[in-house]
């Protein structure tokens, strides 16, 4: 018995994680879920988006699959989401961009990882208001320090790189790629333009590199990345990139394989691991039972192959690709005319997919 904390987040996340968890248990491996609610519902109640129960069940079960949760815009708390990995230390976000045959997309044959780092960069929430005492402070000391003019109504958020932080990533990327038998790992960065954030990071890459001769290694700047990804993604394998970039190029890779419903997703840290869709909530469509779970779902295939259940994992990413490939049970955004009547529902695509598990 797998014992999983399961968060089923807000807007369309109850939705999603219900159909994922009915075709986990339809594999067959005994699950146990200790269901743990955070987000905008649990702030208003208990004060707090991630009370710490969410975090000890975590740490008690080491993994977890969570739903997408909202984040209020300039107002409210911190996104939830960010906090969860800080917390935990889950430094890795692994997100495989993977074509299936039948996904209505410009590109076939797509096989990319994207290794995004998940604790440094612009993301660690280090930020100062405009007219605070602090952004005055720190715009006085740019000003002593580099002879360099800020001006006064800016607002500052501040994107911090280590050489701990880019080594434990990069080498992740490479243990992925041995354990997974990939050929090379391109490091993603803008080193020409900031020299000790990016370029530190393209250095400890280089270091990291020559440990693993076994796997081609290179380098690319991220808006030639955007363009190559676009025009030739047949050329790259596994990427690592620190975490803005990696969000981004994320989203990128996950238009060439047919979208959002179809990135999963995963936070992995030395202790613990939670799997989650690429997607947000996606607010608008809340409780319509219509958006694809796929992603979830394709991100409990990888929660299976994490702990050690491949077989289970084989099948239910064999239910699921025969599904996609018949096209018949699958949702709106599949479909070739979006608005398409005869799209499945959240709640089909789950059943259709458990009638394919053998
Ligand atoms: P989103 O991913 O929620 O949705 C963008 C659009 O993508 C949707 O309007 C929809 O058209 C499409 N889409 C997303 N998921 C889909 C699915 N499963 N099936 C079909 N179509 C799908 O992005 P957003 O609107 O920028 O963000 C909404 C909220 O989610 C924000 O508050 C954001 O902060 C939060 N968010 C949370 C996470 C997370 O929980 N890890 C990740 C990203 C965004």
């Amino acid at each position: 018995m797998y014992r999983i904390t399961l968060i089923p987040g807000d807007g369309v996340g109850p939705e999603i994680t219900e159909a994922a968890r009915r075709v986990l248990e339809a594999t067959g491996i005994p699950f146990e879920w200790d269901i743990q609610n955070a987000g905008q519902e649990v702030y208003n109640r208990e004060g707090n988006p991630l009370p710490n129960r969410v975090l000890e069940s975590i740490k008690k079960n080491k993994i977890a699959l969570k739903g997408p949760i909202t984040t209020p815009v300039g107002t409210g708390f911190r996104s939830v989401n960010v906090l969860l990995r800080q917390k935990l230390d889950l430094f890795c976000c692994l997100r495989p961009c993977k074509s299936y045959q039948g996904a209505k997309t410009r590109y076939e044959n797509i096989d990319l990882v994207i290794v995004r780092e998940n604790s440094e960069d612009l993301y660690a929430g280090i930020e100062y208001q405009k007219d605070s005492e602090g952004a005055k402070s720190l715009i006085e000391l740019i000003k002593n320090t580099t002879g360099k003019t800020i001006r006064g109504d800016s607002g500052i958020s501040l994107k911090p790189i280590s050489v701990y932080g880019t080594e434990r990533i990069v080498r992740a990327a490479f243990e992925y790629a041995r354990k997974n038998k990939r050929r090379k790992v391109t490091a993603v960065h803008k080193a020409n333009i900031m020299k000790y954030s990016d370029g530190l990071f393209l250095e400890t890459a280089g270091e990291v590199a020559e440990k693993y001769p076994d796997i081609e290694f290179e380098d690319k700047i991220v808006d030639n990345m955007c363009m190559q990804l676009v025009q030739k993604p047949e050329l790259y394998d596994v990427l690592v990139l620190p975490n803005l970039y990696g969000d981004i190029i994320s989203d990128l890779a996950a238009g060439l394989i047919g979208g959002l419903g179809l990135a999963p997703g995963a936070n992995i840290g030395d202790e613990h691991a939670v799997f989650e869709a690429t997607h947000g909530s996606a607010p608008k469509y809340k409780g319509l039972n219509k958006v694809n779970p796929m992603a979830i779902m394709l991100s409990g295939i990888m929660m299976l192959r994490h702990i050690g259940e491949t077989t289970a994992a084989e099948k239910l990413d064999n239910a699921l690709a025969a599904v996609i490939k018949e096209g018949k049970s699958v949702t709106y955004d599949m479909k070739p005319v979006p608005d398409d009547s005869t799209a499945a529902t959240t709640s089909g695509v789950a059943d259709a997919i458990i009638s394919k598990i053998s």
